[in-house]
């Protein structure tokens, strides 16, 4: 059992330290919001984040970018500063690399960061993927306590490492979902059932996870968004942010990612049309009316 600071109990934090504390641990929380206070079960309420990081053995943030993650761990009354030398400090927010490395190189503990994916439903089922960046010795301190709200955790190599392979997959999953979208747009327009290119495409080089787990139309795949009217899942909104790091990324390291800036603008173009909400596959609607 470890104690344990746990900081910003939104969507994804407040399921995530519920698992922490399931699995024996004791937590104490904090949220600048009083509402989210009141989501964390069985948690101790701290009065401040400097509070929830005091004596604790590792302190971890769940908070909405890189703004926020630079002024709760460096700000004033800052977690850093409010730990322990010895005590793990692991992000798990999805914020760009650089601020990553540069609040990593600042803190003055043993820091890692450690994005998510699996969404809501992974974080409340504990079957979360975390992809880590860091130092070996702080990651095998902090694994087994990963493992109690994922599945799955690599460590993916040294400080912005996890960040990167977020940032990477994600930027990935954008195109080939387009792409599955564009291909289910051009069989319409040909006559070709879904049901057949699905048969084909699953089968053979189009094969991808964007269709054969998460299929755009409904039918081929009964779990996924499209069954339910796109309702996510994995809101459209969210890979605006992730695609937007990723060609953040791409522009400050001169990484040639031309495929990626045109699934940005898209994905921005259906956010602006009213589909942030609802699944990024639901794009197929906006590129259907095109
Ligand atoms: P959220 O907006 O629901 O929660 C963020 C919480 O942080 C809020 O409760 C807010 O009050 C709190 N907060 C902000 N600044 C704070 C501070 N200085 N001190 C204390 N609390 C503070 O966001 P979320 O959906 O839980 O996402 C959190 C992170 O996880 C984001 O970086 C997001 O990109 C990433 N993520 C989200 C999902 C998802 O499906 N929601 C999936 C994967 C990754």
């Amino acid at each position: 059992m470890a104690r344990i600071g746990f900081v910003g109990l939104g969507n994804m934090g407040a399921p995530m330290a519920r698992n922490l504390v399931r699995a024996g641990h004791e937590v104490s929380v904090y949220d600048l919001s009083a509402g989210a206070m009141a989501r964390a079960e069985g948690a101790r309420p701290a009065t401040s984040g400097a509070e929830a990081a005091g004596g604790a053995e590792f302190v971890l943030t769940m908070l909405p970018a890189g703004q926020h993650v630079r002024e709760a761990w460096l700000g004033t009354g800052g977690l850093a500063a409010a730990s322990a030398p010895e005590t793990v400090l692991i992000d798990c927010s999805t914020i760009d690399v650089g601020t990553a490395r540069e609040v990593a190189a600042a803190a003055g503990r043993p820091f890692l960061d450690a994005p998510v994916s699996g969404g809501v439903m992974g974080a409340e089922a504990a079957t979360l993927t975390f992809m880590v960046g860091g130092p070996g010795d702080a990651f095998a301190r902090a694994e087994p306590l990963l493992q109690a709200m994922g599945r799955t955790v690599v460590h993916c190599g040294e400080a912005g490492a996890g960040q990167a392979a977020k940032a990477c997959n994600n930027m990935l999953l954008a195109i080939s979902m387009i792409g599955t979208c564009e291909a289910f747009v051009l069989a319409e327009k040909l006559g070709l059932s879904h049901e057949a290119l699905f048969e084909v495409a699953s089968k053979s080089s189009g094969q991808c996870w964007s269709l054969t787990t998460y299929c755009p139309v409904p039918g081929p795949v009964p779990a996924s968004p499209a069954n339910r009217d796109y309702r996510p899942g994995f809101a459209a909104a969210l890979m605006v942010k992730d695609v937007g790091l990723a060609q953040q990324a791409a522009a400050e390291t001169g990484a040639s990612t031309p495929m990626g800036a045109r699934a940005l603008e898209l994905y921005r173009e259906f956010v602006e049309q009213g589909g942030g909400g609802t699944d990024f596959s639901g794009i197929i609607r906006m590129l259907r009316g095109r």
